[in-house]
């Protein structure tokens, strides 16, 4: 069946295949645990079908949830991804069908829906497939969405009654829904977290510990990067005001914590590595605290200078995970060795040199130089599929559109500060001569950030248990386009440790929260000096990084 769908950009001609069509009810489904959304228990109907682009021999298949009649409520919603996969199986499905709302997913054409773009991006080695890259960095979930509302309003014999349709997902998901938000008018509100947008420096910044390393010739413990973050936790908790194990003012952190105050202090770790920085056991670890394990972890949250000093890009939170600065432990020797950042390496050879390897196989001849070379040619390859930082979004907001966008403080895996920039990009081109100020009565009317205290790379943080996490954003984002209501600060649950379920609220940026009368009152304050950690001259560039 070959129809014609009009998309934001003109027809899109798609031919449905009808012989792939399935549909399975499904009863008294259960989910819990997912700090995407609120625990759930719900019937639905999961329909996947495949189609194709007519003169063009590929096939992409979509999976839509779909809610009993008696709980549809008008809503639809698209899904994204993480890393280069471009649908998160099934997991982000229920966040919509417990709100009423017919849930998609797309495999992007790459085969099915656990293939992720980095196994079909070569076709050889130095032949790229645009096809596929084009579909992940955009059409595919347009063409999800456009088929999702037709088939949402046919299936529920709708008429001319208003589908409510939109968007969540956090990391590459995050940056799935802003390719949507920046190029077409097909949602009515979404949900970004901790968007892997700007991805030309946000892949290769993923090396910046590693090439760090390499220049200084020195691989620290994990044991010792482990004690300089519990050091760093454990000095900067209670600049905000409550001590709670969280750290939610990093912007005093970074103004304050010295890295070097960490010289000395004994570390000890059993032969299995914290969890959250992976999986695998490792050497048991002792010692104490060096200068060159200090220097790394400053130069790591300092982010990526060429050889001038001139800075390419910014990095995480002081209080984020050491992630990309991981290293393997040989007690054989006693001595802590590279390991290569997966997502930046393969970045690397994939995406840039174009051959089929999945990292980097060494960092020889790399230096702070090369870093800044790759960002520009990613930059300059894919600025207009996967870079994803069109500032101007005035034909959504003339919709009447409405955007949460939240991102973990102490992310260490997408800087902080990228969404922050992002944001201030956004207001300086559609508000120009505005001032931080003017945020709430301006941008911040449709388009909110919320900097997350203590939150993870899109999730809770073992490190700081006592942080919240935004668990209800869909429900707060669908208030506010059908009903009108305003988020002004963010509604936030404690998920782990012993406080979880405990209700805490989210100050909406720039505003910073300050606690006062031990930790029992919060103020969302307004602080120029925290403000402008947040805000970085990238003067490596000639070019506006948005
Ligand atoms: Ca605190």
């Amino acid at each position: 069946m070959q129809d014609l769908f009009l998309g934001d950009w003109g027809n899109i001609a798609i031919a449905i295949d009808l012989s792939s069509v399935t549909a399975t009810p499904v009863t008294n489904f259960s989910i819990s645990g997912n700090v995407m959304y609120p625990d759930a228990t719900f019937d639905y109907c999961d329909v996947t079908f495949a189609y194709t682009h007519p003169g063009r021999d590929d096939r992409t298949q979509v999976r839509y949830w779909l809610p009993t009649p008696n709980t549809f409520s008008n809503r639809y919603l698209s899904t994204g991804g993480g890393g280069f996969a471009i649908n998160s199986g099934t997991r982000s499905l229920p966040g919509g069908v417990q709100y009423g709302a017919v849930s998609g997913a797309t495999d992007g054409g790459f085969g099915n829906f656990s293939i992720q773009l980095d196994a079909v991006w070569l076709l050889d080695n130095g032949t790229e497939n645009w096809e596929a890259l084009y579909m992940f960095g955009f059409h595919a979930i347009h063409e999800l969405t456009i088929l999702g509302q037709d088939f949402t309003k046919q299936f529920y014999n709708m008429s001319d009654d208003k589908l409510y349709s939109y968007y969540q997902g956090c990391s590459e998901g995050g940056r799935d829904g802003w390719s949507q938000l920046q190029r077409f008018t097909t949602l009515d509100g979404a949900v970004t977290g901790a968007p892997a947008f700007r991805f030309a420096h946000q892949q290769v910044q993923h090396l910046w510990s590693n090439v760090v390393q390499h220049t200084l010739g020195y691989y620290p413990p994990t044991c010792a990067l482990s004690k300089i973050l519990n050091e760093t936790i454990a000095f900067c908790d209670p600049l905000d005001g409550k001590v709670d194990g969280v750290v939610s003012r990093t912007d005093l952190c970074k103004l304050q914590f010295d890295y070097n105050s960490t010289i000395g202090l004994p570390y000890s770790c059993p032969a299995v590595r914290p969890t959250v920085f992976g999986t695998w056991a490792d050497a048991a670890q002792n010692g104490t605290v060096t200068a060159l394990d200090a220097e790394v972890a400053r130069l790591s949250t300092d982010g990526i200078h060429d050889s001038q000093g001139r800075r390419a890009y910014f990095s995480y939170t002081p209080s984020s995970v050491f992630y990309d600065a991981v290293t393997s432990y040989d007690n054989i020797t006693d001595t802590a060795n590279l390991v290569i950042n997966a997502m930046g390496g393969e970045y690397v050879t994939k995406f840039l040199q174009l051959l089929n390897e999945s990292n980097l196989p060494d960092l020889e001849g790399v230096t702070y130089d090369t870093l800044v070379e790759w960002i520009d040619q990613g930059w300059h390859m894919y600025e207009d599929s996967l870079q994803t930082t069109w500032p101007d979004l005035s034909k959504f907001q003339a919709t009447g559109g409405k955007i949460l966008h939240y991102h973990g403080e102490s992310d260490f895996s997408i800087p902080t500060a990228s969404s922050v920039r992002y944001y201030e990009s956004v207001r300086n081109i559609m508000y120009p001569g505005t001032t931080f100020n003017d945020t709430e009565d301006t941008i911040g009317d449709w388009y909110r950030l919320y900097l997350v205290p203590g939150a993870a790379h899109c999730a809770a943080n073992l490190n700081e248990p006592n942080a919240p996490f935004p668990q209800t954003n869909l429900a707060v984002l669908v208030d506010w386009v059908e009903n009108g209501v305003k988020p002004s600060t963010l509604n936030a649950t404690v998920l782990l440790g012993e406080n979880a379920g405990q209700n805490q609220q989210i100050c909406a940026w720039p505003l910073r929260p300050l606690w006062s009368n031990n930790g029992t009152e919060m103020e969302c304050v307004y602080d120029q000096e925290s403000i402008d950690t947040w805000i970085y001259d990238l003067d490596a560039f000639k070019m506006p990084v948005y």
